[in-house]
């Protein structure tokens, strides 16, 4: 069944899909291309946030767990198995997946609802297209990598190989569980590494089916392995490993600093990092069409319940147009997201992933009004018993204020007000994260003045949060320095070898 055909099921439908998959539901490691038992027989609660009931009791890796993955991706790659199949035969095997991806969206797209509280047509309308499109992308480009011969000397004959890393260990955040872990995967296996992945104790559901899913498109046993676990004991002793190559992190900017941390004190292995925003944007006087951007505005820190790496948290407006766009903010966005059932398809605004995120976006909330921002909507919970928080618009802002430096990771908008292009440009810069920034204007000069001296890795011009595979995305200063999606992703998870052979004379 296409996922267009789900996109019409109601909301008694998806709570009958949901039962049965809490019923059936997989709480087992995936190692070696087969579900086991954690060693210590160790479990955690994996909680959902609409209702606060336990879904399962997940099996929890620990060190003995973290080894037996990574030898059993040692393993495979050493064999060959994957890293030198055919690359048309690789790349068969992934389209395979991402199809059997589109095939199995009802389970996957329930599952992450149900764990992190992302609205059912969030995943069915992006998630689980993204994961799709994602694995294509990366599949076309296998047979497409090149290595290179450089000129020398005559009697020597010397070329470059392109060659994958070989165990890279992926620790994923629960804000898009499938599909920042696919970010990781799809490009480390077009490569033709082995992966282990740890996904965020908070979403573990989904990414088993996702390793399960390799299996059956063909993938040999031991080149996606999946272990669940808290992240200060499995994914700390999966980063610690000796036998892992690589690490591709996405999460905060404090445990990616772990990260680096970690290869240090163990084998230098690569580290690569997608980490916390602050993004601004910048709404200048001449923006032509203020309508349009503040609906963009909304959607850019709204969407996904504030839950977004590269959410547009700081709205810069300049002062000609500041009371304009509150104005016009505050009567079209303080309804446009309104907290519901997120396995009901009406609903765009789910519960935050956990209690304890609740509590965190309530504390900024009180902080704001400590610090003297104006809170114009929202700051309070629905009546509802979920981790909800209504969506939330704080005006008169300053960036020296907490809630304007501080990842709040929530429905809460911040508007800061400035005077001309300068101070719009120095205050977008004055933060410790470079992820996105965007600028609304009618002027290409300022635009591309924006462009140029905006420390972000991303920046949208006229519009926000848009895009496809070939943008690299990831972020400049303590945003992290990985590209996701995109060619230079997938030749990240690639290495060069030199051979050199002299011929005889
Ligand atoms: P987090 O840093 O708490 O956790 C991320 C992952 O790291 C999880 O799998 C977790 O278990 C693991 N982890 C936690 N502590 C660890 C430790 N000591 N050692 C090893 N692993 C550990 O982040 P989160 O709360 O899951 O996700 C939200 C964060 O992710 C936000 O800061 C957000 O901006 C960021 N994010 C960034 C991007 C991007 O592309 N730049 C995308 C999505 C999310």
């Amino acid at each position: 069944m296409s996922i267009v055909a789900r996109s019409e099921y109601t909301r008694e439908k998806w709570h009958a899909v949901a039962a049965r998959e809490i019923e059936n539901v997989e709480t087992r490691l995936f190692i070696n291309g087969d579900y086991v038992d954690s060693r210590s027989g160790g479990r955690f609660d994996t909680v959902n946030p609409a209702n606060r009931e336990v879904i399962a009791a997940m099996s929890f890796a620990d060190a003995n767990d973290v080894d037996a993955a990574v030898q059993s991706a040692r393993k495979a790659f050493r064999s060959g198995s994957w890293s030198r199949m055919a690359p048309r035969q690789r790349m068969s095997v992934l389209y395979r997946y991402a199809q059997l991806i589109e095939e199995n969206s009802e389970q996957l797209a329930v599952l992450d609802t149900l764990d992190m509280g992302k609205p059912i047509s969030d995943m069915l309308g992006i998630d689980i297209p993204a994961v799709a499109e994602t694995i294509r992308f990366m599949a076309e480009y296998i047979d497409k990598m090149e290595g290179s011969v450089t000129n020398t000397e005559s009697g020597v004959m010397h070329f470059v190989l392109r060659e994958p890393i070989g165990v890279v260990a992926a620790i994923s955040p629960w804000n898009y569980p499938l599909l920042m872990a696919t970010w990781k995967v799809a490009p480390a296996l077009a490569a033709g590494n082995c992966v282990v992945l740890k996904p965020a104790e908070q979403a573990p559901l989904s990414c088993l089916k996702l390793a399960e899913l390799f299996i059956e498109a063909g993938g040999p046993p031991g080149v996606f392995n999946v272990i669940n676990g808290i992240g200060e004991v499995t994914g700390k002793a999966l980063a610690l490993h000796n036998d892992v190559d690589k690490v591709t992190f996405t999460g905060s900017t404090e445990v990616g600093k772990l990260m680096l941390q970690y290869a240090g004190q163990s084998n230098m292995k690569r580290v690569s990092l997608e980490c916390g925003g602050k993004s601004p944007q910048v709404f200048m006087a001449d923006t032509a069409n203020i309508e349009r951007a503040v609906a963009a505005a909304y959607r850019g820190i709204f969407a996904n319940m504030g839950e977004v790496c590269n959410a547009g948290s700081r709205l810069l407006v300049e002062r000609p147009i500041y009371d304009e766009f509150v104005e016009r903010f505050i009567a079209n966005g303080k309804d446009a997201y309104v907290c519901g059932d997120p396995l009901d398809p009406k609903t765009n605004l789910g519960p935050l992933v956990t209690d304890e995120a609740q509590n965190r976006v309530l504390s900024y909330v009180e902080t704001g009004k400590k610090e003297g921002a104006k809170l114009r909507f929202g700051g309070d919970v629905p009546d509802m018993n979920g981790s909800y928080i209504n969506p939330t618009l704080f005006t008169d802002v300053n960036n020296q204020m907490r809630i304007a430096r501080e990842e709040i990771f929530g429905p809460v908008a911040s508007v800061i007000p400035f005077d001309g292009l300068d101070e719009g440009i120095a205050i977008a810069n004055d933060t410790i994260y470079g992820l996105a920034a965007g600028i609304w204007t009618s002027d290409l000069n300022k635009a591309h003045r924006l462009i140029r001296e905006v420390e972000a890795g991303v920046v949208w011009v006229n519009c926000f949060d848009e895009g496809d595979m070939t943008q690299p995305f990831g972020g400049y200063k303590q945003s992290g320095h990985a590209r996701d999606k995109c060619v230079e992703s997938l030749l990240s998870y690639t290495q060069g070898k030199s051979a050199w052979i002299r011929l005889s004379e």
